[in-house]
């Protein structure tokens, strides 16, 4: 089971350390390094050391959001300057979207770039954040502000190591999971209908071939790569209010709400079949717990949508349903719309 991208190739656990072996004999790097942060080196790396015929070097960093920045890639490209890596050096990048993210930009942009490859450990990186050639890092609290579009090498989804994940984590991939199937209409009824599907092989496989057939058709974000968007206009203004609050949110646990209220909003003015809306609000429900918004929340949710800086001319444009597997792109959506949006979420069904 090989998933093939334009440029390059994702493969599974054995066949795919097996390539990653042969490949480092084949281009006989002076250095590789292996980029992870205190969890990974801890949970991640044994299991490497067992797959790898090839000696490495570690670098560490501190694992969080808040150290995808500038300042943690000048401390990597000192310390890769330190021990002299040249431009026939391996990066490898073991950990979750924040090591793919900065590991990517890091390797893309030392010495004009060296070659790296993604070794995905959290359910999100593995379906989403190391599958898609988009590297990068936050400026102030700007998510992903800088970076480029670069492709791996290559790309090993390995899922045994998920079982140090925590449930919390897991869950917040799945939103990522949940979301490529309802906007290709695929194996939706079959999660909606056995929830216990999170950690099953065969539906992370198609998970990622879901989100590759999106990007081929258009990897810079165009036209129908837009569609992942679903669910991160309202997603990623929950998770920006949430930031600077006690009890942050998990990526996945604001875009499973941020669905949620484009999945009403679609109802409301796009057509969308309310039961399907209730039908994606339920199954969510299953895996999230419910978060009280105030009306003061509400309104910042509001602000920071209207001033998002992605907005093009200062107009939020939405990415909505017409059906699953049906999706339309940048429609203007009512503040007033959005806030009620926030009253399906809140009521019992
Ligand atoms: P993360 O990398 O912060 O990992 C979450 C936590 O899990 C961290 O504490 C990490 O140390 C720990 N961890 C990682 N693997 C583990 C394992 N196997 N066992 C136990 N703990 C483990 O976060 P994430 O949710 O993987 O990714 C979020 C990031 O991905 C964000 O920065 C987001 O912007 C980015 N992202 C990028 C893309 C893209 O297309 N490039 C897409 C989606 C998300």
């Amino acid at each position: 089971n090989i998933i093939s991208t334009d440029t390059y190739k994702i493969r599974f656990k054995d066949e795919g350390y097996g390539h990653l072996n042969e490949l480092i004999t084949l281009n006989n790097y002076t250095n590789i390094y292996v980029l992870v942060d205190e969890n990974t080196k801890k949970l991640c790396l044994t299991r490497l050391k067992e797959k790898a015929s090839f000696k490495f070097e570690i670098i560490e960093i501190k694992s969080g959001e808040i150290h995808k920045n500038i300042d943690t890639c000048v401390d990597i490209w000192n310390r890769l300057t330190n021990k002299n890596a040249d431009r026939n050096s391996l990066f490898i990048n073991l950990g979750g979207g924040v090591i793919t993210d900065i590991g990517g930009f890091i390797a893309s942009t030392y010495k004009r770039g060296i070659d790296f490859v993604n070794i995905p450990t959290t359910l999100l990186s593995m379906v989403d954040a190391s599958i898609g050639s988009k590297t990068g890092i936050n400026l102030n609290s700007i998510k992903n502000q800088i970076g480029l579009f670069s492709d791996p090498l290559t790309v090993i989804v390995d899922t045994d190591y998920l079982k140090t994940l925590s449930k919390r984590e897991i869950n917040s991939g799945y939103a990522e999971i949940f979301k490529h199937s309802i906007i290709s209409n695929s194996n939706f009824k079959k999660l909606v209908e056995n929830p216990n599907l999170v950690y099953d092989e065969d539906i992370i496989a198609s998970s990622i071939e879901l989100k590759n057939k999106v990007v081929k058709k258009d990897k810079f974000e165009n036209d129908v790569r837009k569609h992942l968007n679903f669910g991160h206009t309202i997603g990623h203004a929950v998770e920006s209010l949430f930031m600077n609050k006690k009890n942050k949110l998990l990526h996945g646990e604001a875009i499973a709400i941020g669905m949620i209220c484009e999945s009403y909003i679609s109802s409301k003015i796009n057509g969308l079949e309310i039961d399907k809306a209730n039908e994606i609000k339920n199954h969510l429900n299953k895996f999230f717990s419910k978060v009280s918004f105030s009306k003061s929340d509400i309104n910042e949710i509001c602000n920071l949508i209207k001033y998002d800086k992605k907005n093009h001319i200062n107009i939020p444009k939405f990415v909505l349903l017409k059906d699953l597997g049906l999706v339309e792109t940048d429609i203007n959506v009512d503040m007033n719309l959005v806030s009620t949006s926030f009253d399906y979420y809140s009521v019992k069904l």
